[in-house]
């Protein structure tokens, strides 16, 4: 951190925060301009205020040279991370889709589904037991019979499931079913949440919040690697903006400033970006081509009977397509897909 002391600064006032800093252990570069002393904190400044800094008198401004969060950063492990579940590996070299209903609804709607993106090339089978909806008058998830049915789906059709964790009560349950948790949008700053998810031993799949800056959503990554588990990855589903024609914004720059930030892997969710169905698979291809690691997409093979999110659901023929398609974009940047597994 370095602190800027305003021209007319007294010699008084410069000691004074030399030495509450001294208190806090640490050291400080001090440095002489024409107009102005600056002031180098050293040591671990991420446990500072900014503000706290910024309002002592004399102080005229006081910046952050080093990002708050340290686990999660590229300075900290340089490499990129790779989590292997069974035979997925997220992070690597091929790009992983994960793909299903927003809500599990019934059996033979999930087997239906999990049936067709299995086959087009998903590995995981997404879908909601546990739904946060906007509404409490909404439907609210099938709870464990909705677990259940998604393990079975899955295994059937050999893929890895992700669910959503939507408060620390659920975990157990949750964790006896799933391969990966979910952390959705609204729940991205539940500290107690995270810090749960922490001591878990399973990887978590962090959306990004609905209005949080990449830092809050690097931080939120930061507590749940800080309490033991390393194995995050980031979902970029878009942002509130003031765009109201498409129901967020995909920020797809999202996805290159994380990697550059983070040795953690990073993918997008042009479902919930878009909300409109036409607009899922161009988004879907941006992703791929901006070096997303994955995508998770929404899919049904009845989308105006659907309890939830039927709008941006793609039919079953669609999700096709989008394979079809981003597999050549992945190829033109080096990276892979995986094929159709009836073909
Ligand atoms: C979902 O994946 O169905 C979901 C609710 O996502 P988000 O938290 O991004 O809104
Ligand atoms: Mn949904």
């Amino acid at each position: 951190m370095v602190i800027i002391m305003e021209k007319d600064a007294s010699e008084q006032q410069v000691e004074h925060i030399i030495e509450r800093l001294d208190e806090q252990g640490f050291s400080i570069h001090r440095s002489t301009g024409v107009d102005h002393t600056l002031l180098g904190v050293i040591g671990d400044t991420s446990r500072l205020d900014i503000r706290d800094m910024k309002i002592m008198p004399g102080v005229a401004d006081a910046y952050r040279i080093s990002a708050p969060y340290k686990l999660v950063s590229r300075e900290f492990n340089h490499a990129d991370t790779i989590i292997k579940i069974k035979d997925v590996e997220i992070g690597g070299n091929e790009i992983v889709v994960m793909a299903g209903p927003c809500s599990v609804e019934s059996r033979e709607q999930t087997m239906i589904i999990a049936g067709h993106v299995a086959k087009a090339g998903a590995k995981i089978l997404r879908g909601g037991a546990f739904k946060p909806r906007s509404s409490p008058y909404s439907f609210q998830g099938m709870g464990e019979a909705g677990l259940k049915i998604l393990r079975e789906a899955a295994d059937k059709y050999n893929m890895l499931v992700i669910t959503e964790v939507m408060d620390r009560d659920q975990l157990d349950l949750i964790c006896e079913y799933t391969d990966i948790l979910q952390v959705g949008a609204r729940n991205m700053q539940n500290f107690t949440l995270l810090r749960n998810l922490g001591k878990v031993n399973k990887p978590v799949f962090l959306k990004r919040g609905i209005s949080a800056t990449i830092q809050e959503w690097l931080m939120s990554a930061e507590y749940i690697v800080s309490g033991g588990n390393r194995n995050v990855m980031m979902c970029e589903r878009g942002i509130r903006t003031f765009e109201t024609y498409t129901r967020n914004t995909f920020d797809i720059s999202a996805i290159p400033v994380i990697k550059k930030l983070s040795h953690l892997p990073v993918l997008g969710d042009p479902s919930h970006a878009t909300g409109i169905r036409d607009k899922v698979i161009p988004m879907a291809r941006a992703a791929v081509a901006a070096g997303t690691d994955g995508i998770m997409v929404e899919v049904h093979h009845d989308p105006d009977h659907a309890l939830s999110d039927g709008a941006q659901s793609l039919y079953p023929e669609q999700f096709d397509q989008l394979m079809d398609q981003i597999r050549i974009i992945a190829k033109a940047i080096g990276r892979k897909i995986a094929e159709r597994t009836d073909s």
